[in-house]
């Protein structure tokens, strides 16, 4: 019989990333165990929170999809904010991509670990990734380190926030991929930063997902939808 410290939860965004931790997490904990959260979190790509539903649902995973609305009266980000176009460019101050949305991570943790907390799981699973060529300060190993040393102290319960992908490249996540049998589930993905499903095939995101698929040798599902 599984107990708490068995069950996993995944931060699925409907992205490649996520996906592959979903079936990591299957793999892992077994399906019984595995549940997923999505945030909603004013995202100009609505297609996201359909995708992960989708996702979860091919998966044979429950999926909850939690309101948070605030990044988008915060403003300056190409993901929330309509007033600035989603290019491959850096804001000049921080010298971080216009898709990073400051904060965003360690609010999802944060709420992923309450809602863990109240349905009686302690591993938390999320897609970041410090080989991620955007290098959002968010995706680092020591950043995990730290959220997860607050968050078990804050909720007095040991929780473990697993990074799977943390130091695979993309070439290496599609490998996973296909080993863990996501592939088909790719399909459901989405990844373009234009929102685009069949992918747009110029934005930075787009390139990404490709050169990963191409350099691990395997067609992309998504592109024959
Ligand atoms: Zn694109």
């Amino acid at each position: 019989m599984s107990t708490d410290r068995d069950k996993a939860l995944v931060v699925l965004s409907g992205g490649q990333d996520s996906t592959t931790c979903l079936y990591w997490a299957i793999d892992r904990f077994g399906p019984a165990n595995v549940s997923s959260i999505t945030f909603d979190y004013g995202q100009k790509h609505r297609i996201e929170l359909e995708c992960a539903r989708e996702v979860a649902t091919v998966a044979g995973v429950p999926n909850v999809c939690l309101p948070i609305d605030t990044f988008a009266a915060l403003g300056g980000d190409a993901l929330t904010d309509t007033a600035v176009p989603v290019s491959n460019g850096v804001d000049e101050e921080t010298e971080l991509p216009v898709t990073f949305v400051a904060g965003r991570n360690l609010i999802f943790l944060t709420f992923a670990a309450a809602y863990a907390y109240r349905h009686g799981a302690r591993h938390l699973v999320t897609g970041v990734a410090q080989t991620d060529y955007s290098g959002y300060p968010d995706c680092r190993e020591e950043t995990m380190a730290a959220l997860q040393l607050a968050i078990t102290l804050g909720m007095d319960r040991e929780f473990t926030i697993h990074t799977p992908l943390m130091h695979r490249t993309k070439k290496e996540t599609v490998d996973l991929a296909v080993q863990l049998g996501a592939l088909e589930a790719m399909a459901l993905t989405h990844t373009c930063y234009n929102g685009q499903r069949p992918p747009c095939g110029e934005c930075q995101a787009c390139r990404l997902r490709a050169r990963g698929f191409a350099e691990a040798g395997v067609h992309d599902p998504l592109l024959d939808i």
